[in-house]
């Protein structure tokens, strides 16, 4: 099954350009529950996080609380959160 990311919400500007602070806050990103197939907004990780799970080829979890069920986001949904990240897309 495939999730949807949706933009980053949180970010303005691209987070490499940013104070720390902002790095430090959450990224919110939204993934789509492979069980009950609703979007849910996930909030545990900060733009920092993202960043080095991303360029460590790490794991990203999403979560759904209502299924509470946990999935590893796919390859295109790691693909836009690093296109987010450098471009820091509005709300
Ligand atoms: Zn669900």
């Amino acid at each position: 099954m495939t999730a949807q990311v949706v933009p980053f919400a949180v970010l303005t500007a691209p987070a490499w350009a940013r104070p720390d602070e902002v790095l430090l806050q959450s990224a919110r990103f939204v993934s789509t529950c492979p069980s009950c197939r609703d979007h849910r907004w996930q909030l545990r990780y900060s733009a920092r996080a993202l960043i080095r799970m991303l360029h460590r080829e790490q794991p990203i979890e999403a979560s759904c609380g209502v299924c509470d069920s946990s999935w590893p986001i796919s390859e295109a949904e790691r693909t836009r959160i690093a296109d987010d990240l450098v471009r820091g897309t509005p709300a």
